[in-house]
């Protein structure tokens, strides 16, 4: 479980509670998971602040050494210009755990991220969400109950025993804490095949969580299972919507959670993409779904197109199937090269993008005024096992 300090909801007296949903139909209360840090406590700065960008270095620049600034790459230029450090989810939480002496993290990228820097970071260092509100709807496809439930479902089948549990970096710290109590690892899009090697040498089934496509990927193009070997587990249905000798069959049990903006882009993009460019190289991300991958040159992770890109020839042409602050800034920095998004309709990812500078300037005025804003943190026990799924990871060949 993570706790997060904020703004108390409204409570009004009443002889009767009413239920969140309840008062929220009445339009006096809001959702608490689906509108968690809309309210900003303190005062936001107006977007239209033509000193924000003074105000965030001064702020900055007062905090000296006491504060270190993460940047996801998903994040808008607004921001990432005072990221002390850019990466992935992966790279930034190692980042953080590498800079004992800063008293605040200030992460600008999505709340998974931010309670990873908690779990890696020592106790007394406080990390910071910016927004609160800035989410993952791929973590939120797999909550602790629901995968305490699918548990039970494999208990029952007769197979927990032989499944090991394989979560994806991008997942709430209870998913990974769960991991790390059942016996599993965590994985990144970059180590998804050592992980899962070393899964299949501890047991005979993975439960992969939370992304289907990075999974099915992953068991498909790197370790030469078949479809067939996959089965979907919908969290929505009795049994995940599956029989007994399903789960038993099946050597990959499939979350059924994908990333929204991943998830966008189709066959038909790549498709289009060959048509309008011909010679273009086609590169996309393991979070797309399997016929993309497929259909792609390239598939890898945030660091591998970036990678890529540094060292493709002059003149050469690209297509790229991620997220769309980081084709765009991939774009700027290759000027010899032709960088196009792989889609034709626009991909931002909508959590990352709350994260603004206004935000980031009210939370680094707050911290440099002594104000601990938006704190990210994960509970002892939760951090625990959480930590022992990151160690497996980290401890792979
Ligand atoms: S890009 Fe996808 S996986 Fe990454 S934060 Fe956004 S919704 Fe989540």
């Amino acid at each position: 479980m993570c706790v997060v300090t904020t703004a108390q909801p409204r409570t009004e007296s009443l002889d009767v509670q009413p239920t969140p949903l309840a008062l929220l139909l009445l339009g006096r209360e809001a959702d608490p998971r689906s509108e968690r840090g809309v309210e900003c406590p303190g005062d936001l700065p107006s977007p239209s602040d033509p000193d924000l960008v003074e105000r965030a270095r001064a702020a900055k620049e007062k905090l000296g050494e006491r504060v270190f600034v993460l940047g996801h790459h998903y994040q808008r230029d607004e921001v990432i210009q005072f990221a002390d450090v850019t990466g992935d989810s992966f790279k930034l939480a190692r980042e953080a755990a590498a800079r004992p002496d800063a008293e605040y993290i200030v992460f600008c990228g999505v709340h998974f991220m931010a309670e990873s820097a908690d779990i890696l970071t020592s106790a007394d260092q406080k990390v910071v969400l910016p927004d609160l509100a800035a989410g993952c709807s791929m973590a939120d496809m797999a909550t602790a109950e629901q995968v305490a439930e699918c548990w039970d479902v494999l208990t029952d089948a007769g197979i927990a025993e032989r499944v090991v549990p394989v979560s994806y970096m991008n997942s709430s710290a209870d998913i990974k804490a769960f991991t790390g109590k059942h016996g599993g690892t965590i994985c990144t899009s970059s180590n998804a095949k050592k992980a899962l090697d070393w899964a299949f040498e501890q047991g005979e089934q993975v439960l992969f969580l939370p992304d289907q496509h990075l999974g099915r990927n992953t068991a498909v193009r790197d370790l030469g299972m078949s479809l067939d070997d996959c089965v979907l587990y919908n969290p929505h249905k009795p049994n995940g919507g599956l029989t007994v000798e399903q789960l038993r069959a099946a050597k990959m049990i499939l979350w059924r959670g994908h990333c929204s903006v991943h998830g966008r882009f189709s066959i038909d993009s790549v498709r289009d993409v060959r048509e309008r460019i011909p010679g273009v190289n086609v590169l996309v991300h393991p979070e797309c779904k399997h016929e993309v991958v497929t259909a792609a040159d390239y598939v890898g992770s945030t660091e591998y197109i970036i990678k890529v890109l540094d060292a493709a020839p002059a003149g050469s042409k690209w297509a790229i199937g991620t997220e769309l602050n980081l084709v765009r800034r991939v774009a700027q920095a290759h000027p010899d090269k032709e960088v196009v998004f792989l889609d034709r309709t626009v991909c931002f990812c909508s959590t990352m993008n709350r994260i603004d500078l206004p935000h980031l300037v009210w939370a680094l005025e707050s911290l440099a005024e002594g104000n601990l804003v938006n704190q990210i943190q994960v509970d002892s026990e939760t951090e625990s096992f959480a930590k022992l799924a990151l160690e497996r990871m980290l401890a792979l060949p």
